[in-house]
């Protein structure tokens, strides 16, 4: 008999097949708890749920993590995992502590059909959808492992951007019930403002994560005009820059955040002249979106035929923008 995947659910869908199991809904917290605020995965653990439903549980339901392909430990204490998907597929989540807090970058998708020219994942081409389940088992794999790792009792994971692998708003419904588990009291009890979807800009799904789920949201802008933004991230001849832009502004109205972030990568002799900063000033300013701006290094990769901007040029062209008054951060 194939059982559930505990992970796959929300606090809701968790209610729901408690009911299924005639369970009433303050027994799927309990049991949301144990498996998100606790780490737990053997039923038998859960020692204050009733011993007929631990039974019960035990023949309908799994708690089903992913198999560790490698872990990496940098000396600032940056961990990357690459996780088994199946099918030889893999996924990379990667922990980024800071003074202040502690980032989990989570991948959405095995693959990403977007293709844009400077991502390394969007060479690979598209291989599947992860399920909830998929996405939510990298935040509770990293968060208890950290614990045990850094001997810590409390949180260690305060934030959770969905940069990694994938287009996340192309995997819609299966992100929507991991975000609602990131953010629930009864599991990880992030704040909206900081879990992050990172987009290439899926107009209409924007909107949609407005209404249902509103987290923080960081748009890859990477080009100035519509020109260089078709050849860079190919979704753009889909949704040109003024409708993403203007879809940003809608969402503004619902964000955590009284900002979006624009993320922007660096490419030599490309998309990084003063002019395209200029370009870029004219953009936002004309649109009235209130923004920040990152602007990240590009990672060489040969099949990419592009190259990492010099430093200079990415200083230079950082100080225009914020000369006019627009936070920039150069990662
Ligand atoms: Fe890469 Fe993100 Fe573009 Fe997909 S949407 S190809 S993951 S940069």
């Amino acid at each position: 008999m194939t059982t559930a995947n505990l992970l796959d659910f929300d606090l809701e869908g968790l209610a729901a097949f408690c009911e299924r199991l005639g369970e009433k809904r303050f027994r799927a917290t309990q049991l949301f708890r144990w498996v998100h605020q606790r780490g737990a995965s053997d039923f038998a653990q859960m020692t204050d749920l009733a011993k007929s439903l631990r039974e019960k549980l035990a023949t309908t339901a799994r708690v089903e993590a992913l198999p560790v392909i490698t872990q990496h430990e940098s000396a600032d204490g940056t961990i990357k995992w690459l996780f088994d998907v199946g099918d030889g597929n893999a996924v990379e989540a990667v922990f980024i502590p800071e003074d202040d807090r502690g980032t989990l970058c989570v991948s959405s998708q095995a693959g990403c059909a977007v293709g844009c020219r400077f991502c390394s994942t969007g060479h690979q081409g598209f291989s599947r959808n992860l399920t909830t389940g998929e996405i939510t088992a990298q935040l509770w794999f990293a968060e208890h492992f950290l614990r045990k790792h850094l001997g810590r009792a409390e949180r260690v994971i305060s934030n959770v951007v969905m940069m990694g692998m994938g287009e996340p708003l192309q995997n819609y419904a299966a992100l929507v019930p991991a975000l609602r588990t990131m953010l629930d009291d009864n599991a990880y009890g992030l704040s909206r403002r900081r879990v992050t979807v990172s987009t290439s800009g899926v107009v209409p799904m924007i909107d949609r994560l407005g209404g249902d789920c509103p987290v923080a949201l960081a748009v890859s802008l990477h080009a100035p005009n519509d020109a260089l933004r078709d050849d860079l991230v190919p979704l753009n001849r889909k949704y040109p820059i003024a409708e993403l832009l203007e879809a940003c502004k809608r969402y503004l109205a619902h964000a955590p955040r009284d900002f979006i972030t624009f993320e922007y990568c660096m490419l030599d002799g490309v998309n990084d002249q003063p002019e395209h900063a200029r370009q870029l000033l004219e953009l936002v300013r004309s649109s009235g979106v209130s923004c920040k701006f990152n602007l990240i290094p590009f990672n060489p990769f040969p099949a990419s035929g592009l190259l990492r901007s010099p430093q200079p040029r990415v200083l230079a062209f950082a100080k225009v923008l914020s000369e006019a008054g627009i936070v920039t951060t150069v990662r």
